[in-house]
């Protein structure tokens, strides 16, 4: 079997959008999973909107989320005399003409054509005339005029058009440039690409590009048509339901695992099966699982698989993906512990990685307010005696581990005569200064008695006896 060869096409007139992103997770998938080559393609002849900062933003979004590209990335702009080849080629062989037609006459066309209740098509008028030197001009492409184009998706199955329906459409520009569905049909010919997977918003195109791919008698590739990503009110995926931008996400503190879980399960399905990494990806995926109905973007469910990454994370990764994050919140952490331990003592709750940061700043920063209602609950008038207890145990202890921590509450608690809730939440507050935190064993075995003692002093010194 020949390679397979499949590609991203961008363009570059925006970041990367989640739609972009499945776009371009599915072919890299189907890529790898058949030893093939992934290609990534600039699709920048619109130069009036196509921006460097967006192809940068693109290719920021596809390293984040870990789809690298073989080759690439190609850039349209680069090929604009190859099309011109091809252009020159159709029109010496008749299958295209040029059209000498004006924006007025076309425009009177259209008119003309709906008020007759017709379709607004091209109507042929320059397809036999002759050459007519130093008239602007555009270059058309001869549709058959009988006949059907019709493929077999990989995703919606067989689709097909009647040629009749379709125009005589413009592939090269009155300046010069060539269209869309021309440059792609020679890129990705050229470029010797097998399968065509992109958005669903191109299947009107396809038709029009296997019309020439056979004039030029070109292969014609597989297609797969991706559903849309809809919002929940059941509308494509905008704005205005959120942020659409993949980056956007990793600046929300989700990790690029848990956004590439998230897209490949929207619209894809291996069993009853939820956690994927993108090595069970490229062993399970196949494009004819992809189902044929749009997805809808649940940000409950995205937010659960990340909480899902960040608990079963590696620390030491983790540690450094917060540290940005940290440095936003005015946290050093070289200041304090060490953030991996840290890291270890969050990671179970934290579903963010700004949650995650957020919960670290106490093991740095000391000088916290104490939550005002825990504080007037727990730290009570014998809370001084039993946390000065708890001290002195701890600067006893030969070696600071969990266990040994956990077993010195037991021995005050027996000693004391009370019950764990009558220390721990006092503790829990003195250290982190919230009633929420990690484990109160795990706090102090990160802080260190030192650090710990501190702490305890100052709250018991705002304790009134
Ligand atoms: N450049 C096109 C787009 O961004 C993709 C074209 C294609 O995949 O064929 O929508």
């Amino acid at each position: 079997m020949s390679e397979v060869r499949l590609r991203f096409a961008p363009s570059p007139t925006g970041y990367l959008h989640v739609g972009g992103a499945r776009t371009a997770l599915f072919n890299w998938l189907l890529a790898r999973k058949q030893h093939g080559k992934f290609i990534l393609r600039i699709e920048d002849t619109d130069v009036a909107r196509s921006t460097q900062e967006s192809v940068d933003a693109i290719l920021e979004g596809m390293t984040w989320l870990g789809l690298d590209w073989d080759e690439g990335p190609f850039y349209q702009s680069d090929n604009f005399p190859i099309y011109r080849e091809y252009v020159e080629k159709l029109l010496a062989s008749g299958k295209a003409y040029k059209c000498y037609c004006s924006a007025e006459e076309l425009e009177a066309k259209r008119e003309a054509a709906l008020k007759a209740g017709g379709k607004p098509k091209y109507d042929g008028t320059c397809r036999d005339l002759p050459d007519q030197p130093g008239k602007p001009y555009v270059v058309r492409f001869r549709t058959p005029h009988d006949g059907t184009s019709a493929w077999v998706d990989l995703i919606k199955g067989t689709i097909s058009f009647e040629n009749k329906e379709l125009d005589d459409l413009i592939i090269q520009r009155s300046d010069g440039t060539p269209t869309y569905n021309f440059v792609v049909v020679i890129d990705d010919a050229v470029m010797g690409i097998t399968t065509v997977i992109r958005g669903d918003d191109h299947v009107n195109n396809t038709p029009r590009q296997i019309l020439l791919y056979e004039a030029l008698e070109f292969p014609v590739p597989h297609f797969a048509h991706v559903p849309m990503i809809l919002g929940a009110d059941k509308t494509r995926l905008s704005k205005r339901h959120g942020a659409t931008s993949v980056m956007a996400y990793r600046d929300m503190g989700y990790l690029p695992e848990a956004m590439v879980n998230y897209l490949v399960r929207l619209g894809w399905s291996y069993g009853d099966e939820e956690i994927f990494t993108l090595s069970d990806l490229v062993e399970k995926f196949s494009i004819e699982n992809v189902g044929r109905s749009a997805g809808v973007f649940n940000p409950d469910k995205l937010l659960w698989l990340n909480a899902h990454y960040i608990k079963t994370g590696d620390p030491e990764r983790l540690a450094q993906l917060v540290t940005p994050f940290l440095k936003q919140r005015q946290v050093d952490p070289a200041t304090g512990p060490s953030l991996v331990e840290v890291v270890k003592t969050l990671q179970e709750r934290a579903r963010t990685m700004l949650e995650l940061a957020d919960g670290a700043i106490f093991y740095y920063n000391s000088d916290f307010d104490y939550d005002a209602k825990g504080a007037a609950k727990h730290f009570t008038a014998e809370a001084p005696e039993l946390l000065g207890a708890l001290v002195a145990k701890l600067e006893a202890l030969p070696a600071l581990t969990v266990e040994a921590i956990e077993q010195l509450f037991k021995e005050i608690c027996e000693e004391k005569g009370i019950k764990l809730g009558q220390i721990g939440p006092a503790v829990r507050i003195a250290l982190s200064g919230v009633t929420a935190s990690p484990g109160i064993y795990e706090m102090i075995h990160v802080l260190g008695v030192e650090e710990t003692k501190k702490r305890i002093e100052r709250a018991v010194a705002t304790i009134k006896p």
